[in-house]
């Protein structure tokens, strides 16, 4: 049986699932769903993200986190942890780039946290030459450790919630079924204190977004982090404060309707990177930076141009369109965004400022 027609029934008996509720069975449920059951990444795959890119990106990071390690006096013990490690490719870059780091590799209990378990063989295998382990969830990490940790597009596979401002408060958009298709429609009105603060800059018809996952996760990581030293990294493509319907699709790298084929196309929303940083108080944060800007800041190209020296031909092209894809400002350069939580008493982690 299709995911589909499981979403029908489940419609039928218990009536219209949210947007979260489709979102969490179209990506993560354990038969059908769009991670456990295909190889989203690279050429082959739906889509391609940063660290497929180039080694570059997982390096750089793998060297920010190691700086601020250091910063932070190098406690002996750390957990070193990646949300949605995709194929593991940012961890093992970040791991070969600190090796000569000293202590750094000793200190980390490298944590991996990774829903499906798919997922989970493909990073065992690229990280074979470390020892990890994994949980289930954010918070499941160690709580009695500092946390040096890294998120790349994580928070967009995370089920979001869909809000319509209206005269008579807000309508909850929902998926219920019409003439046997799936199909959307707006729940009635009612009270959602929680988007109290948007009353400010919407209007009625506006689409409010909220994720309660990331407000939980956060919440994780702000604590530890504050509590007892680290940092986090989180890259994604979002703004401070997300406004609008930012919903997409995305099968075999085209735009795909939402409501089709659940569990065969990836969905993603933007970040609302203030929700996040809000969410991680009392831990501080930096200002929501640009990717490119802050690869440029960490070398990038001081790197690209050592690691060109011995390329040529199509190796040397494809090095520079990676260089230029993961920072040009017409490329992921601007579209992605990077946000650092640091301890309130400690500095702000290389490449990014207050
Ligand atoms: N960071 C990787 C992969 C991004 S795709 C890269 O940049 O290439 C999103 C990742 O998050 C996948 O590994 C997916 O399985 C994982 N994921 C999605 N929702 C999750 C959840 N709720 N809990 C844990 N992992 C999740």
């Amino acid at each position: 049986m299709s995911l589909e027609t499981l979403l029908k029934e489940r419609i039928a008996a218990s009536g219209p699932l949210t947007v979260a509720d489709y979102i969490a069975e179209a990506l993560l449920n354990p038969d059908h769903g769009y991670y456990p059951t295909r190889t989203p990444f690279g050429a082959a795959g739906d889509f391609t993200t940063a660290p497929e890119i180039s080694q570059m990106f997982g390096a750089l990071i793998g060297l920010c986190l190691a700086h601020s390690w250091m910063d932070q006096g190098a406690p002996a013990r750390f957990t070193l942890a990646e949300l949605g490690p995709g194929r593991g490719t940012l961890m093992a870059d970040a791991l070969r780039a600190t090796a000569r780091v000293p202590g750094f590799g000793a200190a980390a209990d490298i944590v991996l946290v990774e829903a499906s378990p798919q997922l989970r063989k493909a990073q065992a295998d690229t990280l074979d030459d470390f020892e990890v382990r994994w949980v289930d969830g954010a918070a499941d990490l160690p709580s009695d450790a500092p946390l040096w940790c890294v998120a790349n597009e994580f928070f967009d596979a995370l089920p979001i919630r869909q809000f319509v401002r209206d005269a008579d408060g807000w309508r909850e958009r929902c998926i219920g079924a019409q003439d046997g298709a799936l199909s959307f429609g707006l729940a009635p009105a009612g009270e959602q204190p929680q988007l109290n603060h948007r009353l400010e800059d919407t209007q009625d018809g506006d689409v409010v977004e909220t994720c309660a996952a990331a407000h939980a996760i956060l919440s994780e990581l702000g604590h530890r982090i504050n509590g007892r030293g680290g940092v986090a990294l989180i890259i994604d493509y979002g703004d401070w404060r997300a406004l609008g319907d930012t919903l997409q699709a995305v099968r075999g790298h085209e735009r795909a309707d939402l409501l089709d084929a659940p569990g065969t196309a990836d969905i993603t929303a933007h970040v609302d990177f203030e929700a996040l940083a809000q969410a991680a108080a009392p831990a501080a944060h930096t200002r929501l930076t640009p990717q490119g800007v802050f690869l440029e800041r960490l070398g990038i190209t001081a790197r690209a141009q050592a690691l060109a020296k011995p390329l040529e031909g199509a190796a040397l092209e494809t090095h520079v369109a990676a260089h230029r894809r993961l920072t040009h400002p017409d490329e992921m350069g601007n579209l992605f965004k990077v946000l650092g939580l640091f301890p309130a008493t400690a500095a702000p982690p290389p490449g990014l400022s207050t």
